[in-house]
């Protein structure tokens, strides 16, 4: 689960069902997303973890692909959440109906314990807590690292989130790393033949279970063609000259595919994955020199509109398309208005009827929600308030030194460095780690294992202490004044790289002329503040 509050309920309901007094002997992680193990709190003491009375196990590299995955572009990924997963939106039939793998994400507290135990080996068997376990390392499928898990005693079948009730994402619209669509199959096709073949019974880590050998093969079986299919035949096509701007309209799922309901778009869906699959091989360009460096669409636009003959005229032949059902026609000329005019709010408010309407014939949530979500925007603006939540302190303190430095790059205003050059060695004493920091040419580069002969400043400070000004809850100022870091050499450095730092705001603007400029929260200058993006 998601969080320690909600994790707490399935637990309570569990024993409700099945028996109270059956401990919690062993936990878990299937693979890297949040959904699977921000509610760890909720079932286990970590002072039972600690004293090694509850193993953690984990795929290999869990620790590093948990935190990074969602740091670097982790605003913008937070701020796209609220068009995938329609944040915003109301319950309701013309609204929010749900999330394809669920649907709603819970809130509350998430929390990470980190692993005892780590699965290294493609397939590994241990004995946990009595019974036999046979783990298959899955990496780069539906995760970086997933696992599934097969109790041979129980002819019981775990299969991660890899094969669930639904076609996945390749591409999914928050924004992540294209996957591999050709690898995820195999490794279905690995789980088949090793264990699928005699399970009684598969379950996965969202949706119910299916029971019957024949059943359990059906399902594999479909997964493993659906997402060797995607692959195959959107390259069969590429190979053919159809383009990242034309494949969503020619790529099509065999009839058989088709008609499996666990095949179906509702999370994943055909047109936004073949997409996602030329992406993956031949990048965002197709071909068109047009489309090599463009003008950003606000400065296009204009010149559009006067073609066109102008707003008015725009207007009505955009209405025309609309009562016509010509959505998707009705779009491109609206949408070019828009962009020229974005404080026209009448042709905002057209805009916003064809997204609807488009949205409401989408089988696939992620696309209802965008254009749901959009549409909403365009009418009311973004709104002000919560800003979506922040990673736990748990989080932050999973992050590796050398991840914090890097985030810290990424937080620098490259603008606001112009001419500031000086290095910093970083010592960490309790973890016997060392950085060389520097910044020259506008930009923030470090090294770990390395220190500069001559530095600008040597700053020293233990991980943990490192970890407070990390989690916001104390600033690097506050360590020095109170020694628990240490300086030597020139410490305003410290200030001038602080006044590079920037706090990003998870409430920009996407459509044109749907921006607020309230005042957000500021995080201290040294915070880690990696938002936490709970997707699948
Ligand atoms: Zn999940």
């Amino acid at each position: 689960m998601v969080s320690a509050e909600t994790a707490r309920a399935a637990w309570k309901l569990f024993q409700e069902h099945v028996g109270e007094g059956l401990p919690v002997s062993a936990v878990i992680y299937s693979h890297t997303h949040g959904d699977h193990w921000g509610g760890v709190r909720g079932v286990v003491d970590e002072a039972d973890v600690r004293a090694g009375k509850i193993p953690i196990i984990a795929p290999a590299g869990f620790m590093e692909h948990t935190v990074s995955e969602n740091v670097y572009a982790g605003n913008a990924m937070n701020r796209r959440l609220f068009y995938q997963y329609a944040l915003l939106l109301p319950a309701s039939a013309y609204g929010f109906v749900g999330q394809g793998l669920g649907q709603a994400v819970s809130s509350g507290t998430v929390g990470l314990i980190a692993p005892t135990h780590f699965v290294d080996k493609p397939i590994a068997e241990i004995d946990v807590d009595g019974v036999r376990m046979v783990f298959q390392n899955t990496p780069n499928t539906e995760a970086p690292v997933e696992m599934n898990t097969y109790i041979p005693g129980m002819k019981a079948l775990w299969m991660a989130e890899n094969v669930t009730a639904l076609m996945h994402n390749i591409y999914t619209l928050r924004g992540a790393q294209v996957r591999d669509s050709l690898n995820w199959s195999k490794h279905i096709s690995q789980a088949l033949y090793r264990f699928g073949v005699e399970a009684d019974v598969m379950f996965a880590s969202h949706h119910w279970p299916r029971w019957g050998n024949d059943r359990v093969q059906e399902v594999l079986r479909g997964q493993r063609d659906l997402y060797a299919h995607m692959n195959n035949q959107v390259l069969h096509l590429a190979n053919q000259g159809v383009t990242i701007s034309t494949i969503h309209n020619v790529y099509e799922l065999p009839k058989s595919l088709q008609d499996m309901w666990f095949c179906r778009g509702y999370h994943g869906s055909p047109q936004i994955n073949s997409r996602g699959v030329v992406q993956r091989f031949l990048g965002f360009w197709d071909g068109n020199p047009t489309r090599l460096i463009p003008l950003s669409p606000g400065d296009s636009a204009p010149l559009y509109v006067e073609m066109m003959g102008g707003g008015a005229k725009i207007m009505a032949r955009g209405r025309e398309l609309h009562d016509q059902g010509q959505y998707l026609l009705a779009q491109e000329i609206v949408n070019k208005l828009v962009e020229a005019e974005p404080q026209n709010q009448e042709a905002k408010d057209l805009l916003a009827d064809i997204f609807e309407q488009i949205g409401y014939q989408q089988e696939n949530t992620g696309l209802r929600n965008s254009f749901l979500n959009a549409a909403f925007e365009l009418r009311s603006g973004i709104p002000e308030g919560e800003t979506g939540n922040s990673s736990g302190p748990d989080v932050v303190r999973a992050m590796t030194t050398e991840l914090f430095l890097n985030f810290l790059g990424i937080r620098m205003d490259s603008r606001k460095a112009e001419g500031m050059r000086f290095t910093i060695n970083l010592v960490t004493p309790d973890n016997g780690e060392t950085f060389l920091i520097e910044l020259e040419n506008a930009t923030l580069t470090n090294i770990p294992g390395f220190q500069a002969k001559d530095p600008t400043l040597t700053l020293t400070i233990n991980r943990s202490d490192l970890e407070r000004t990390m989690i916001g809850a104390k600033t690097l100022e506050a360590q020095i004044a109170e020694g628990t870091a240490k300086v030597q050499g020139d410490a305003s450095v410290l200030q001038k790289l602080a006044s590079t730092m920037v706090d990003f705001d998870p409430r920009f603007e996407i459509m044109p002329g749907t921006k607020i400029r309230g005042p957000i929260g500021h995080a201290d200058a040294y915070a880690a503040v990696p938002r936490q993006t709970i997707a699948e």
